[in-house]
């Protein structure tokens, strides 16, 4: 079984990071080391050869550009509209840059999810349950597959107008997240408060009826409740955690995830160590210091297949090296390869083989093929 990770920011890697995710993980930290420009470097724990020998052959890769809003940016924002949608275009370059040696391909509808589901995993194509017993692991032969990514922008600002919106749809774009943090162009994000505005509300009947996948991720409050009312297409949350677990107005409370639920969302978990456990300190608190370990993430999951009563409605969106490394991230992961393990945490929680296979893959996959049915 391949894993799916709903979240990644590859393009941001490789070009404002500056890291070549061709290159083996050593040899990327290496080259960063001694660097101060950027709290994570020589931390990095994604690059291409790690997420085949993890198994992660499918994922949901961003295209990210903010705009500073009233000369106020809670991370680097550019001065307009048109710069941010040139450095979406400049990530959409190296997407393509990938294809075309054949170290990624596109998924951008049903015909294409299903012939990458058929390279990666021939036997299991066409089978709603996973045939045990597992493959050995280290004899599958990954080495030279593609990875597949399906392309979502991660805050909308970019989006000079709705003819911008359409030409991302025909590139490949297929799920948005209208906002990230704090105000955005369209919606309001994490820790800002207050709805759509009339541009924003226009964005999402555009969407709508263009076929997009709506990420509700990072969406304030009052924003998600508007979103859900006003948008019918598909929803997910590609990496968010549980409020009840870690108390912040980027995690999702309860009423929040009953809502997904309704809507046949899927969550995706995210390793990134804030969200995972109360009163982390950006910059003072240690992985070892917390005690963190990859199993605090299954408490996550299970919280959310509480609420749903089953394990059909999340997944993994690791969001590792979203502008984090490994000081920041649970001290038994070195790489992104570790997401395999969440399987045998599972297990060791009780978790069924079909329910682990579901959490790591299966459930995206659905969500993916409901949309593009
Ligand atoms: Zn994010």
């Amino acid at each position: 079984m391949l894993i799916f990770d709903a979240h990644l920011d590859l393009a941001m890697n490789a070009l404002e990071w500056n890291r070549d995710l061709r290159r083996p993980i050593d040899e990327i930290r290496q080259r960063e080391l001694g660097m101060t420009d950027k709290p994570d470097r020589g931390r990095g724990t994604v690059c291409l050869s790690e997420m085949r020998r993890g198994g992660v052959g499918l994922c949901v890769a961003t295209q990210i550009a903010r705009i500073e809003h009233n000369a106020y940016s809670p991370v680097f924002g550019w001065r307009s509209q048109a710069q941010a949608w040139a450095q979406t275009q400049g990530q959409l370059a190296w997407y393509r840059a990938m294809e075309e040696t054949g170290e990624t391909v596109q998924i951008r509808d049903a015909e294409g999810l299903e012939r990458h589901l058929q390279r990666w995993e021939p036997e299991e194509v066409g089978r709603a349950v996973p045939s045990p017993p597992r493959r050995d692991e280290t004899s599958r032969p990954t080495e030279k597959l593609p990875i597949g990514y399906v392309l979502s922008l991660e805050g909308a600002d970019s989006i000079v107008t709705l003819k911008h919106l359409e030409r991302a749809w025909e590139y490949g774009l297929r799920a948005i997240g209208p906002a990230h943090y704090g105000p955005g162009v369209y919606a309001n994000g994490t820790d800002a408060t207050g709805g759509f505005n009339a541009n924003g509300r226009e964005l999402l009947k555009e969407m709508d009826r263009l076929g997009f996948i709506l990420d509700v991720t990072h969406l304030c409050d009052d924003c998600f409740w508007e979103a859900l009312n006003l948008f019918q297409g598909p929803v997910w949350a590609s990496h968010s955690n549980c409020r009840a677990l870690v108390s912040h107005n980027r995690q999702l409370d309860d009423d929040q995830m009953r809502a997904l639920i309704k809507r046949g969302a899927v969550i995706g978990v995210a390793l990134d160590a804030w969200m995972m456990v109360p009163g982390w300190v950006r910059r003072k608190t240690t992985p070892e210091g917390a005690a963190l370990k990859l199993e605090k993430i299954v408490e996550h999951i299970d919280h959310i297949c509480q609420i749903a009563g089953n394990a059909a409605h999340v997944g993994i969106g690791s969001d590792l090296d979203g502008a984090f490394g490994r000081e920041q991230t649970p001290m038994d992961l070195d790489t992104i390869a570790d997401l395999a393990r969440i399987r045998e945490l599972l297990k060791a929680r009780g978790y069924l083989e079909d329910d682990v296979a579901a959490i790591t893959s299966g459930n995206f996959i659905r969500r993916l093929r409901e949309a593009w049915g």
